[in-house]
């Protein structure tokens, strides 16, 4: 059996390739894995400034290839990071990443409508998936994705680095084993001031939508995290529309109200006009909050027995280096396809109630 297919058929820790449970990234533990390899699909701020580097962290996984349309940024990044020739490539020649047994995960960092496209793509070149959040801009194309991924015998992951993140991590335990009783009140906002009114996260085509789709989207997913439930009604929805050509085609605010089954109630904003960063939640018999709540570092957290103490990790190279021990060890990834699509039905339905201004009931039956 080749190395791919041992991969694939979630053998590596037989043959040696994961020894044990993933200690995270840093760990001055001796290596003994082959590292998976990773190509990075879409090089803009988020793959140059985060994953790249994280990838330089990474234990079970290193970065391998890259898909540029720029070939000035595939001179750069092979130089930089000592490339082989044959692991670039452009939107055209993508597809022949088939035929590399070097690259073993893609990873998705495009604008949001353009997911879809290269997730399936990357599905039917039978290489594993993460795809960066939100997942797509319907949940019609997050289920092509999914059933892709499935078809060809692939994992998909969305780029969920927060479920990596120890304080998030305690917000999400101290909420679903109700530490301080059943969750009461969940008020979730993340916004920023988004600059340059030409970016593609301002035209609906690329993005979706507005705030709600790049940032408002932490704030669904905090709720469901810290609750662990689906929302079962969007109570209520209300969209600032914006002045300006920043904000001709999405929304500059989103304020939304969701409803869980244990009764909690999360109180949502999400801006591209202000710098908003809180997740705070009430319980029966406690308050416990994070603030800033979803940055790549600096997570401040407070409970009622004082501040946090969690240690600031790499959020990235830990959330690769999950993946990659998934595949090693045929485990399932805890940020699957399944959650970007139930993220994006939110998304869509928070619209939805904007836009007639009436409650939207969710039936996830
Ligand atoms: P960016 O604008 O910096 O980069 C986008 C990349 O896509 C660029 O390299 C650009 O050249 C390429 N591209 C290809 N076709 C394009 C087109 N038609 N229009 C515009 N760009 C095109 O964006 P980014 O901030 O890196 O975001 C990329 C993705 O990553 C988005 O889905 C975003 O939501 C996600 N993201 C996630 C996080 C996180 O914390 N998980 C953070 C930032 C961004």
């Amino acid at each position: 059996m080749d190395r791919r297919a041992v991969i694939k058929a979630g053998l590596g820790a037989a043959v040696g390739w994961a020894a044990g449970p993933l200690r995270g990234a840093g760990s001055s533990q001796p290596e003994k894995r082959k590292p998976l390899g990773l190509a990075l699909v879409g090089l803009g701020r988020y793959a140059t400034g985060q994953l790249a580097p994280a990838l330089q962290e990474t234990r079970l996984c290193k970065l391998a290839g890259i898909v540029t349309g720029t070939p000035e940024k595939a001179r750069q990044w092979q130089a930089r990071y000592s490339l082989p020739r044959e692991n670039i490539y452009n939107y055209e020649t993508f597809d022949e990443i088939a035929h590399n047994p070097g690259i073993d995960i893609v990873y998705v960092v495009l604008p949001n409508s353009m997911h879809a496209e290269y997730v399936i793509r990357a599905a039917k070149a039978k290489k594993h998936v993460i795809c960066e959040k939100p997942m797509a801009v319907t949940v019609s194309q997050c289920q092509a994705m999914i059933d892709a991924c499935r078809d060809h015998g692939v994992q998909l992951s969305i780029g969920y680095r927060l479920h990596f993140e120890p304080h998030t991590q305690e917000m999400m335990r101290l909420g679903q084993q109700k530490v301080y009783g059943a969750v009461k009140t969940i008020t979730a906002q993340d916004g920023m001031a988004i600059g340059d009114p030409n970016q593609w996260r301002l035209k609906k085509a690329l993005a979706g939508g507005g705030p709600l789709m790049d940032v408002g989207i932490y704030c669904v997913q905090a709720a469901c995290y810290v609750t662990g439930e689906k929302p079962v009604a969007i109570e209520s929805a209300r969209l600032k529309e914006g002045t300006g050509p920043a904000f001709a085609e999405v929304e500059e605010e989103l304020a939304w109200t969701m409803r869980f089954p244990g009764g909690a109630i999360a109180e949502c904003l999400t801006s591209y006009s202000r710098r908003l960063n809180l997740l705070d939640v009430h319980a029966e018999h406690g308050r416990f909050t994070l603030q800033p709540a979803y940055s790549y570092r600096g997570i401040q957290g407070k409970t009622p027995k004082g501040p946090m103490t969690f240690p600031q990790v790499n959020q990235q190279a830990l959330q690769m280096d999950d993946f990659a021990d998934c595949l090693l060890t045929g485990r399932s990834t805890r940020v699957p396809g399944e959650m970007g699509l139930r993220d994006v039905r939110l998304l869509q339905a928070i619209y939805e109630a904007a836009a007639s201004h009436k409650a939207v009931a969710i039936d996830w039956t």
